[in-house]
């Protein structure tokens, strides 16, 4: 049922993808917020409106560059995650060459991502760096709010200012989101939770958030918002603590698995081995390990039941900058069974026998995230990296 047009619903305009833009006396930093990636997310696209008639009430002088864009603007019209595919996976360079050749028949999420392409290209090209991107998004179960970053220093920099938990690595299970693209090119990338879809909380978290962001990237001073003290407080009594999980497990759904999560989970909340979890196809699943339960599926569309997470200490953290800082990641180079590949700074190739006896740990140490299994080989990509623009 197409719910787009009329109805007491609000309807969103394909002339609405920048919802606003703003340009600052110094051009720089340039700050980019996306809302609505996900149809059924709408908290982020709320908030965005409750900025945007503070910053019209408030003659605000920006120091650098703000855009904020809309996602997937048809699921959006039509209360769904996504109509054909999840405008959040398909973010790939083979899917972009695509578009170039324009030798496809665009789906509906293809068009909406060719649109989204279109105007990032456009704001790296003109805009004065260092560039932000932000992306809002809540969840299905009840969520304190939290970041998800690919593990580079400059992502765990800037989530240094947020009082809440951060969840590194998160592309090593997902396939193709757009925080992971735009990654790629050294940009700062950090995904919003802001807590569970329909809670009214969310959209006061991401409001919160954008505020924050905007204050610590330097795009807006301080005193250029009324009642700051206010928004830094909200994340700050929302929850917990700054801190950081990294993801020990994965349950992926097949297509056409019955899958019923067990009631009440919240995401982080701790389980223990064998603690029931939910139901496959009738079966039981119960945890194979303890640690903390993450995005509990409590909605029908998704690719994975549920998440495990351990707390990472802070001597790996620290371990790790001191690390990647003295650029000693060549050594890795040096091991028997792991190489370079060719033409690419960034990406090991490596033997899945050696990765077996290497724990993949290392490679994380240094800042490498298995990405790819490519011709019987394991691909290692480093995350941090030089700053560039589109090709
Ligand atoms: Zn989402």
């Amino acid at each position: 049922m197409d719910r787009s047009a009329g109805g007491s619903n609000i309807a969103y305009d394909y002339s609405q993808r920048v919802m606003g833009e703003f340009y600052g006396v110094n051009q720089s930093p340039t700050v980019i917020v996306f809302a609505g990636i996900h149809g059924n997310e709408k908290a982020g696209v709320k908030a965005i409106n409750m900025v945007l008639e503070k910053i019209k009430d408030g003659h605000m002088r920006f120091e650098g560059n703000l855009y904020f864009i809309l996602g997937n603007i048809n699921a959006l019209n039509k209360h769904v995650r996504f109509e054909k595919v999840d405008l959040n996976r398909i973010w790939r360079n083979e899917n972009l060459q695509d578009f170039k050749n324009k030798s496809v028949d665009l789906s509906a999420e293809s068009r909406e991502q060719f649109d989204i392409f279109e105007i990032i290209q456009k704001i790296l090209s003109h805009g004065k760096g260092p560039f932000y991107f932000l992306d809002l998004h809540t969840t299905s179960a009840s969520s304190v709010p939290f970041i998800t970053i690919s593990d580079s220093l400059n992502n765990r920099k800037f989530s240094s200012n947020f009082p809440i938990p951060v969840v590194l690595g998160i592309e090593e299970y997902l396939n193709g989101p757009l925080l992971t693209f735009i990654n790629e090119f050294g940009h700062v990338a950090l995904g919003f939770e802001g807590g569970a879809h329909d809670d009214p909380v969310s959209v006061i978290n991401c409001e919160a958030f954008i505020w924050k962001a905007l204050v610590h990237s330097k795009c807006l001073k301080r005193d250029q918002i009324k009642n700051f003290e206010h928004y830094q407080l909200v994340l700050t009594e929302s929850c917990c603590k700054y801190q950081f999980f990294g993801i020990n497990y994965r349950y992926q759904l097949e297509p056409d698995e019955s899958f019923v999560m067990e009631e009440g989970f919240e995401n982080f909340e701790p389980i223990r081995k064998g603690q029931l979890l939910a139901r496959s196809n009738g079966k039981v699943i119960r945890a194979h390990r303890s640690g903390r339960i993450f995005m509990p599926l409590y909605q029908e569309l998704g690719e994975e039941g549920y998440f495990i997470l351990h707390k990472i200490s802070k001597f790996w953290l620290k371990a790790s900058i001191v690390l990647r800082k003295l650029k000693i990641n060549h050594f890795l180079r040096l091991i028997p069974g792991v190489r370079k590949e060719k033409g690419n700074n960034y990406t090991l190739i490596v033997d899945p026998k050696i990765a077996r006896f290497m724990a993949k740990e290392i490679f994380h140490l240094f800042g490498y995230r298995q990405q790819i299994y490519k011709d019987d080989k394991l691909h290692f990509i480093k995350r941090d990296r030089k700053v560039t623009g589109f090709e």
